[in-house]
């Protein structure tokens, strides 16, 4: 496996020193032993990275989208061969069980790199309207800034869109698990990016994250994260007028109608609930169940959590890992310690491993829809179950949030699409359909702005020119 001790930043297509010695430790949540470190980048490291991608920009979105196409072509196979290390990695940094790492932590990634590569090979179609010759441009110098939950899924569906559409970028991965954009930013190495097109630095939010969120040379900032930096983000933006496309928080409802396959529904609703522990801004962390199969659903909801097995992330038997630190750990025991609800699964007594930043998988009944439990995002392995007497009642708790990211129903599939349409959020699963990595990806209110993903996700890095003739 790749050494996680990391000395150098990736600017200007070499590997270089960073301008402070000062470093960030990665820590692995399950042995809470350091397994690795990068640079405490600066604003300097930023200033520099920005330039290269400005030098770039124009050769780079003059190329023919079929030749960068290629280029992203020969990224992917480049990451592929780096497939068993990335699950490791992330299963290292992150806590997530192996399997599900290699899965959706590696899997995943690659499929949508694989579909971005495959977009920009595909022939360009540009259309008229009148008089108007419609061509679409590369935005310009992209900010790409990520979160740690699932720390490559989150660059690629930024760096692969924006590589395709003509952009350069300058990446701010998480400080909390930095490694795996090591490998991605390796394999760019190898497959031979012209220098300048993808940049690394890494660091602090508050010192590199700013920086770039700030900085008058970057066109556009490419966010994923919680709801209150997107806001800042925004503000900081905001001087220059530049575009930001934001993915932020979620509180997704699982609607359980009356007609729903309830065992299915519950069974795949907890699951939901607590991939990767909970850490997952698309998780159904609300469970709103018809009263007429409400108490089968709790009993249903206490089982299967109590099921989960908690323990090594690199142990077969382990479903369950850590949270991703301390501090997140604490946060989400402060939500149950807190919780105004009936404790049927889990909470703060429950066994969990000796070692590792662990809370048992939780469930509450009797949640009230208003309440902290419901409304926060926790980010945590805890499931809020609600119950309602009607299709419209249903409807108007889905809706009772800030956050509009996702969302499920279950029920005969005529009636489950009927109330998937009245749901406010940038995706409905009806009775367990999959996700899609190539459909638009993003929220409504609070959870974002823009989409990600497929040609959506390309065009989101993308100016729309029209040409009179
Ligand atoms: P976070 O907002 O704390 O950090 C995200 C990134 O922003 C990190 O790289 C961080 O260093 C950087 N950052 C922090 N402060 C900054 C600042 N002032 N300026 C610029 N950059 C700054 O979020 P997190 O704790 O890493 O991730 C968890 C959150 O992300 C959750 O709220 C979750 O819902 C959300 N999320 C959303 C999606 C989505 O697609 N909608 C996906 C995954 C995670």
């Amino acid at each position: 496996m790749t050494s996680g001790f990391r000395e150098q930043l990736y600017i200007g297509g070499a590997w270089v020193p960073p301008d402070s010695s000062d470093r960030i430790e990665v820590e692995n949540p399950y042995t809470e032993q350091v397994i690795g470190h990068v640079p405490a980048g600066t604003p300097e490291d930023v200033n520099l990275a920005v330039s290269a991608a400005r030098q770039a920009f124009d050769g780079w979105s003059a190329l023919p989208m079929a030749e960068r196409g290629a280029h992203l072509d020969r990224l992917h196979q480049a990451l592929a061969a780096r497939a068993a290390d990335i699950a490791r990695t992330v299963g290292q940094e992150l806590g997530t069980p192996l399997k599900i790492a290699q899965a959706v932590q590696a899997g995943l990634p690659l499929t949508v790199l694989r579909g971005y590569a495959d977009l920009a090979l595909s022939p360009v179609v540009e259309h008229t309207i009148g008089n108007s010759l419609i061509v679409r441009e590369a935005a310009g110098v992209v900010g790409a800034i990520t979160p740690w939950n699932y720390p490559l899924h989150q660059v690629v569906a930024k760096v692969g869109a924006a590589l395709a559409a003509g952009c350069t970028v300058v990446l701010k991965p998480s400080e909390l698990t930095p490694l795996v954009a090591y490998l991605l930013v390796d394999a760019a190495d190898e497959a031979g990016l012209p220098p300048g097109v993808l940049n690394l630095v890494t660091g602090t939010g508050a010192a590199v994250g700013a920086a770039i969120a700030g900085h008058p040379d970057v066109d556009m900032i490419s966010f994923t994260g919680s709801t209150a930096t997107g806001r800042a983000i925004t503000h900081a933006a905001a001087d220059r007028i530049a575009k930001v496309s934001l993915e932020l928080g979620g509180k997704s409802a699982n609607v359980i109608l009356d007609d729903a396959d309830l065992v299915k529904a519950v069974k795949v609703g907890v699951g939901n609930a607590f991939l990767n522990s909970g850490q997952t801004c698309t998780a159904w962390t609300r469970m709103l169940v018809h009263r007429s199969h409400y108490d089968e659903a709790v009993e249903l909801a206490a089982k299967t959590a109590g099921g989960y097995t908690t323990g090594d992330p690199f142990d077969a038997a382990t479903r369950l890992g850590p949270l991703v630190s301390a501090a997140q750990r604490e946060r989400v025991r402060g939500f149950i310690e807190r919780a105004d609800a009936r404790l049927v699964a889990g909470g703060l007594d429950a066994p969990v491993p000796g070692t590792g930043h662990f809370v048992a998988p939780t469930v509450f009944a009797d949640v009230a829809p208003d309440s902290e439990l419901a409304q926060e995002e926790i980010f945590g392995p805890v499931l809020s179950i609600i119950g309602f007497d009607s299709d419209d009642e249903a409807v108007t708790i889905a809706n009772n949030s800030k956050y509009g990211l996702a969302g499920a129903v279950w029920g005969g599939d005529e009636h489950a699409l009927a109330v998937a349409r009245r749901i406010r959020t940038g995706a409905v699963d009806v009775n367990g359909g999959s996700f899609n990595p190539f459909a638009p990806f993003g929220g409504y209110k609070q959870s974002g702005v823009g989409r990600e993903l497929g040609q959506f996700g390309l065009e989101e890095f993308q100016q729309v020119k029209a040409i009179q003739r």
